[in-house]
This record gives structure tokens, C-alpha cells and sequence, in this order.
């Protein structure tokens, strides 16, 4: 999976590169976010890190021992990321925060990939609304994850 360079920043390699915009003869549409929110409201965009043509999301991440920042590619099914400090470890869950105020990132629902895996929601207004919203899994290199509204992911996973 994830390949560590030489200063330990780890880059989780796109199965699928995806074609940025700038191709209008794009197969599939892909949502992109362009806003979203820590639940206290600091916008979490950022705009010096790009991830495949877009700016990406800026989360802090916690685990025993480690902690750092990430940037989370704001196109859906995108996985890349670029670690700005800290390093993730595959198959391992982080707690995710608001690298602006440390704000805890909310939890949803389990993830069905580990027990103790949570999909973590991510609001694309300032006030947090699960209708609008995307959703992924906390552990490194689980691919769960929509940026669908929440409100469908929960009554999937009720079915
Ligand atoms: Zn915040
Ligand atoms: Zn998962």
C-alpha cells in the first residue's frame, strides 16, 4: 500500500489516477468537495496543498504514540494523501481532529472493516448537518467512504 519516503511522509498511491477537470470527456462524475467544516466551523480547506488538481482537507490525527497532520484529497474515491507531519500506519486507526481548534472530527457509525473502526463525518456547511456531509473510515487503507449524504450511508447500513 502506502510507500515511506526518505522523511518518513508516507503517500498513499491512487489505484485509478483520476483526470482532473480539466478532461470534460470524464466517464464517471465525481463529487468534489470544495468546503468543508470541523465541527465547531473552521473551514478545514486547504489551499496550499493540492491533491490531484484540487485543494485538499486538512485533518490532525491522533493514535497511542503518534500524532500528526494529513491532507485528505477532496475528490470522492481519491485516497491520496499527503502527510505533512507524523505518520499513518496501514491497517491502524487514528482519532481525527480539527488541526485549526482540536476539535474532535464526529464519529457516525462502525466501520465494518474492524470492530473498532469508525466512519468519521465531515460537514460541508459550518453547522454540522448529517444531510450534507461526507463520510470515511479511520483506519489507513480502509477504502469506506462516500461523499454521499450521511443520511444515505445510515440507512444503508441498516438494511
Ligand atoms: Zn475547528
Ligand atoms: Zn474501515
Amino acid at each position: 500500500m502506502g510507500k515511506f519516503n526518505k522523511d518518513g511522509r508516507l503517500m498513499i498511491p491512487l489505484t485509478k489516477r483520476i483526470k482532473t477537470a480539466s478532461k470534460k470527456d470524464e466517464d464517471k462524475v465525481r463529487y468534489v468537495v470544495n468546503k468543508a467544516y470541523c465541527p465547531d466551523g473552521c473551514s478545514l480547506i486547504d489551499t496550499e496543498h493540492e491533491i490531484n488538481g484540487f485543494p485538499g482537507l486538512r485533518i490532525k490525527f491522533q493514535r497511542k504514540g503518534v500524532e500528526g497532520e494529513f491532507v485528505l484529497s477532496a475528490i470522492e474515491g481519491d485516497f491520496d494523501k499527503i502527510i505533512l507531519s507524523g505518520s499513518l500506519a496501514n491497517g491502524k486507526k487514528d482519532d481525527l481532529f480539527c488541526p485549526h481548534c482540536g476539535a474532535m472530527i464526529k464519529k457516525l457509525i462502525n466501520c465494518s472493516c474492524k470492530p473498532d473502526a469508525d466512519m468519521v463525518v465531515i460537514g460541508l456547511t459550518p453547522h454540522l448537518d448529517f444531510n450534507n456531509a461526507i463520510t470515511f473510515c479511520n483506519v489507513t487503507g480502509c477504502k469506506n467512504g462516500t461523499f454521499v449524504k450521511s443520511g444515505d450511508v445510515i440507512r444503508h447500513a441498516r438494511l
